[in-house]
């Protein structure tokens, strides 16, 4: 493995405060990996037996410490290695497309879940897969070489060289055999099958015509595969299915169900059809939404109301009596709702008020 931190065990806190109790430390000797460097998420650990938040110029911690004081220094090195994996993988599919499709990497973020990769140019994503999954699998050497910008520029790098890199004297370029060579100053692998695996989870199109591709590697894949597989393992199982049959289960439960609601819209119609002949002036009914539905399309020359079931929504069918009568009655009455006429709707717990109401005039 290639970290670009040293491993010193100790230092002295510069500076220590609070602020909105969080606590914050400078270190005099910083060996912890800053957030977002190089696109790359930071170290974590413990400075004495606070825990590391954050890392940025400063270090959130989840405890005070005392600035003067000489501190222990541990890093979570388990974390360092999953960051390795997940760094030396975008490598290696930037290389695949840019080899294989001439498609350009233009952005990487590295979150704590997976990491994007901006591209800029098309490419086919299984292939890009299982052409990155052969470079891991083909144990190939990650070197690191520390040359001058000088030296560095005669090289055929991946990418050329930022000013960062050239104003700093010491370019570090990380090769993998022969087949990459880039300048990076994250963490990375010591040989490609330390990676154990590289899954493209998504891919979408995002602004600027680019592509951005998410993808795990290392153990980030491997919890990936199981919670995946226990989701579909777990949904077979409601379907009493194999997870192979599974999609033709979902499917044809779907179109059942579509199949279901067309017969019952038929039947909700018929319904309100016999109830709207059965309706005498200023009645009050219950009734599920698709049968009130039809039923105030049907019935419009007589005033009644229809309550929908389990809700505190009530149409009404109010003809021949004003607009602005029907309004103001909901408005003494502190009833919201409207309609333009025969059919109002209002939402209340009882319309047998507010029928007697326009009853009365
Ligand atoms: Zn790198």
């Amino acid at each position: 493995m290639y970290f670009t931190r040293s491993e010193i065990k100790s230092t002295k806190i510069k500076r220590y405060f609070q602020k909105d109790g969080r606590h914050f430390v400078e270190l005099e000797e910083n060996p912890f990996y800053e957030d977002g460097a190089g696109g790359q998420i930071g170290d974590r650990g413990f400075i004495d037996s606070a825990r590391v938040l954050y890392v940025s110029d400063l270090i959130e911690v989840d405890g005070p410490l005392n600035a003067g004081s000489t501190v222990e220094i541990k890093i979570d090195s388990e974390r360092r290695k999953e960051i390795a994996r997940q760094h030396t993988a975008q490598h290696i599919i930037s290389a695949v497309i840019e080899k294989h499709y001439g498609a350009k990497t233009v952005g990487f973020h590295m979150g704590e879940e997976d990491t994007t990769i901006d591209l800029d140019g098309t490419f086919n994503i299984e292939e890009t897969e299982n052409f990155s999954n052969d470079i891991v699998l083909s144990n190939l050497k990650v070197e690191e070489i520390i040359l001058t910008p000088e030296e560095a520029s005669k090289y055929e790098l991946r990418k050329d060289l930022s000013e960062k890199a050239i104003k700093s004297g010491n370019v570090r370029l990380i090769k993998i055999e022969d087949f990459d060579l880039n300048a990076c100053g994250g963490f990375h692998v010591g040989s490609t099958s330390e990676i154990g695996i590289i899954k493209i989870t998504h891919s979408e199109r995002v602004k600027g015509g680019l592509t951005r591709i998410w993808f795990v590697a290392g153990k980030r894949a491997l919890k990936d595969y199981q919670m995946k597989s226990q989701v579909l393992y777990e949904s077979a199982k409601i379907f009493d299915a194999s997870w192979m049959d599974l999609k033709a289960r979902i499917q044809k439960s779907l179109d059942d169900l579509k199949e279901k609601n067309a017969t019952l819209k038929k039947m909700a119609e018929k319904l309100a059809n016999y109830i709207s002949k059965e309706i005498h002036p200023f009645e009050i009914l219950e009734l599920d939404e698709s049968v009130a539905s039809f039923l105030t399309r049907i019935r419009q020359d007589i005033p009644y109301a229809v309550k929908i079931s389990g809700t505190n929504n009530v149409s009404f069918s109010l003809p021949n009596y004003d607009r602005s009568k029907v309004m103001d009655t909901a408005k003494i009455l502190g009833i919201k709702g409207g309609g333009n006429g025969p059919i109002y709707r209002f939402a209340t717990e009882n319309p047998a008020i507010f029928m007697e109401k326009i009853r009365e005039g």
